[in-house]
């Protein structure tokens, strides 16, 4: 029998956590035949909530639950962890700056780094949920720097899947048809999806499109401000569509891309496509035995250039500023 994966969820108690415990718990995170352990990390106040989550996790009575802690000190949440979703964040309030927010989450995702830098399993992979996810994470990797920088990501993989989806309705084919699409950047509202080497059905997207002000003016604004339009139907943000990206991401990460298909995520900058090293910045990945590559060689057409540098040039505004503040 397999050895149980350790699992390390932040924020476990909040409304994301409600929605991904249980499909980690029944084996959607990492395989149907590999069992896992869950440690759930809340602050003090959330302790007592993630306790009754994990009463209901004991109810489902799920075979490939092998065990679950629940913390409010990093370094036992992360120790021997092998994935990590890092989605409890301070989240922005009525008019906060954007520097106090960045300075809060400094206050938890750095310490969180460096208990996964001391604690956790040499095959640890990080992937950030809690905004602003892509500089959350470029925090958590500083002060981990003796886990390769490569295992920390971010998540865009909701904004792909809601780009998928738009695509597949504006095209009429199911969402398995639509291949190659990428979202490039932050996970903003600055994102930009791009169609120009996506299929549909096997033909070119930009092609049976053939519409440029529908990407400009529809598509692209429908796919960024997502989350908006969905806190405003529900009166809560997204949670079960956040989750469920994540564990596809992380599903992704650890059992590869599909043959002719790649995905989208939230990774440190080689430099490729002009994004400066080290930004985590979104990018068209394909995956194999656990390890992904930026997939190289696409054109960037005129319409792609200026989307992708506006995005990136905000990650090097957030990274400017996390590192005025000493966090990097
Ligand atoms: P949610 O579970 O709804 O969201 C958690 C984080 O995910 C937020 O930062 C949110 O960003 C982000 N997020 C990323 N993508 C999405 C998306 N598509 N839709 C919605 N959210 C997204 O927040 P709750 O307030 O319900 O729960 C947070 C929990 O985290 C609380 O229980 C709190 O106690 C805990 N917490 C734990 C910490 C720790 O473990 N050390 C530290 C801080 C908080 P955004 O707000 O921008 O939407």
């Amino acid at each position: 029998t397999r050895t149980p994966v350790n699992v390390t969820v932040t924020g476990a108690a909040g409304q994301i956590g409600y929605a991904l415990l249980f499909r980690i718990a029944s084996g959607h995170l990492l395989g149907a035949d590999v069992p896992v352990k869950l440690r759930l990390l809340e602050i003090p106040q959330g302790l007592k909530a993630a306790e009754g989550t994990a009463m209901e996790l004991d109810d489902c009575a799920f075979p490939l639950l092998r065990g679950i802690e629940i913390t409010d000190d990093p370094n036992v949440a992360f120790d021997g962890a092998n994935v990590a979703l890092l989605v409890g964040a301070r989240p922005r309030t009525k008019g906060m700056e954007r520097g106090d927010l960045l300075e809060a989450n400094g206050g938890i995702f750095k310490p969180q780094g460096q208990a996964i830098n001391a604690h956790a399993a040499d095959d640890i992979k990080v992937l950030v949920v809690g905004n602003p996810a892509n500089t959350n994470a470029l925090i958590a990797q500083a002060a981990a720097p003796d886990v390769p920088a490569e295992r920390f990501t971010a998540m865009t993989r909701l904004d792909h899947n809601r780009a998928i989806s738009q695509l597949a309705k504006k095209t009429g084919v199911a969402v398995s048809e639509i291949r190659r699409l990428t979202i490039w950047g932050n996970h903003s509202a600055t994102q930009y999806p791009d169609v120009f080497h996506a299929e549909v059905a096997g033909k070119n997207a930009a092609e049976v499109l053939n519409d440029e002000a529908w990407l400009a003016d529809e598509f692209i604004p429908t796919v960024a401000k997502r989350g908006a339009a969905i806190i405003e139907a529900r009166g809560a943000s997204s949670a079960a569509s956040a989750a469920n990206a994540a564990i596809d991401h992380v599903h992704t990460w650890v059992n590869g891309t599909a043959d002719g298909d790649w995905t989208s995520m939230g990774i440190p900058s080689d430099g490729s496509y002009g994004v400066p090293e080290g930004l985590i910045s979104s990018f068209p990945v394909t995956v194999k035995n656990g390890a992904y590559e930026i997939v190289q060689g696409l054109e960037i057409n005129d319409f792609s250039r200026a989307r992708i540098d506006a995005s990136v040039k905000e990650l090097a505004e957030e990274r400017e500023a996390v590192r005025a503040l000493g966090l990097l």
